[in-house]
């Protein structure tokens, strides 16, 4: 196979390792005799690689002992419900900030339940910038605040934390284990495995304990945390393959030195991309500096027309997926966890290759 690099915004890359290892293992997984999507998910066999996977992702983000770290099915599109049915807590109404694609999202389903504040709005600056937090209008009786750390399409990303007293729910899809982050800021935290966690099929749910138990009546008993926290996320069968295999990522993770390392090969990642993409005429991004992602870099070319021969071009040198979002339209290089420095060195110096050609 000749070396090709994955760009794919979600299912994403994995590491190659991590693939490898899985291969070795996928017919006789440890003492079971076979495979680990045939065993049962109450077996020692199963358990065992479940435990694993939750002590080693409680030890990468230095998760506190008063937080549930659930193992959930649904995407995060289940949790743009299963938040306010679990934080409105008797409440009717909710915070949550449009910075973008996922936050539009959110807040159409949390409007099915309460009455939602939207406290900032990127709309008009198409999601390009974020507004400092002192301006934001936060409505101080609300039972919680949303806002989504990175948003994945527009690859805008928050370089600050909102200070508020009610609990926050925050969307990391797409920048969880991306560097360390204080768990303790938040009242719960979700990401679809699919970005930066494993294959897709398995949504991670981090809760803090006393945010557990008051839901809103009538609801589905499955998207009730308790339910869920009860049954330490096995009240019905659970995904097991990417529960495993997510333990698979986070034993790599470890191995590379932890979310601190990760943070520093992740930065550089991005800003040798951005710097690539400033230099040029011929590239752009259209993102307010301060808040570009390090996971997602849209960029436009020049000329809309060569977006075709770009996207042929960089397939046949073996560089994926890089087509943008049809509402951002150009291209997107998705550079998470797995993506390593030769990846985006290799896709800057074809762009810069193409660009000679074509610019
Ligand atoms: C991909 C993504 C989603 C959607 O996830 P599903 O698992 O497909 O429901 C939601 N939010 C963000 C930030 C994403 O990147």
């Amino acid at each position: 196979m000749t070396q090709t690099y994955n760009f794919s915004a979600g299912p994403a890359m994995l590491p190659k390792e991590v693939l490898l290892k899985i291969q070795s293992e996928l017919i006789e997984y440890e003492k079971s005799k076979a495979s680990v999507m045939e065993i049962s998910h109450r077996g020692v066999d199963f358990m065992e690689a479940a435990e694993k996977s939750e002590k080693d992702f409680r030890e990468l983000l230095d998760i506190p002992d008063n937080y549930k770290v659930l193992f959930l099915q649904g995407g995060a599109s289940a949790q743009f419900s299963m938040v306010p049915i679990n934080l409105l807590r008797g409440g009717s109404k909710a915070n949550y900030a449009n910075t973008g694609h996922w936050s539009v999202k959110a807040i159409a389903e949390a409007k099915r339940y309460c009455r939602v504040n939207i406290c900032t709005d990127g709309t008009d600056n198409n999601f390009t910038d974020i507004e400092e937090f002192e301006n934001w209008n936060i409505d101080e009786e609300a039972s919680y605040l949303h806002y989504t750390p990175n948003e994945t399409i527009a690859g805008l990303e928050f370089d600050y934390i909102p200070e508020v007293e009610m609990p926050i729910a925050a969307d990391m899809s797409s920048t969880i284990l991306s560097r360390p982050i204080d768990v303790s800021k938040y009242g719960v935290i979700y990401a679809g495995a699919q970005k930066n966690i494993g294959p897709s099929g398995l949504t991670i749910v981090i809760v803090r304990e006393d945010l557990i138990g008051d839901v809103v009546k009538g609801q589905p008993k499955l998207f009730d945390y308790s339910t869920q926290a009860n049954n330490d996320s096995m009240f019905n069968t659970p995904a097991t393959f990417p529960w495993y295999a997510a333990g698979r990522v986070f034993e790599w993770l470890k191995e590379q030195g932890g979310l601190k390392t990760m943070q520093k090969i992740n930065q550089t990642k991005a800003e040798t991309l951005y710097k690539a993409i400033d230099n040029s005429d011929f590239y752009s991004n259209p993102v307010s500096i301060k808040y570009r992602s390090w996971m997602n870099v849209p960029f436009l070319l020049a000329d809309e027309n060569l977006n075709s021969k770009f996207l042929e071009q960089s397939k046949d040198a073996g560089l994926l997926a890089l087509k943008g979002h049809r509402s951002v339209g150009g291209m997107r290089a998705s550079i998470y966890n797995a993506m390593p420095q030769e990846g985006v060195d290799a896709l800057i110096s074809f762009m810069n290759d193409f660009e000679k050609d074509f610019g």
